[in-house]
């Protein structure tokens, strides 16, 4: 199934029209950052992702304002878009 918008945004990085046919990570669709609520200071802070790691990843992140350790969780979707979810470390 495809979910192409209008403005055809998939077709941007060019060469290739398989492009929508796998998964776009690394060729510049995919999301690169995300802002998250930090759970401890429940701050706003927006980190920067690496979409070429993979569709899913787990590490961890020291917050910047309160500078606790985060388990982020990233999953690609196959448009691109980052769920991120951040939580409480070691639990
Ligand atoms: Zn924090």
């Amino acid at each position: 199934m495809r979910s192409i918008d209008d403005d055809g945004e998939l077709y941007d990085a060019g060469d290739s029209e398989e492009l929508d046919e796998e998964f776009p990570l690394g060729d510049g669709t995919a999301d690169g950052e995300a802002t998250v609520s930090c759970p401890y200071c429940g701050e706003a802070v927006e980190i920067t992702l690496d979409p070429g790691g993979g569709t899913h990843q787990e590490y961890v992140e020291d917050c910047e304002v309160c500078c606790q350790p985060w388990r982020v969780s990233v999953q690609y979707g196959i448009d691109g878009g980052a769920e991120v979810d951040v939580s409480v470390l070691g639990d």
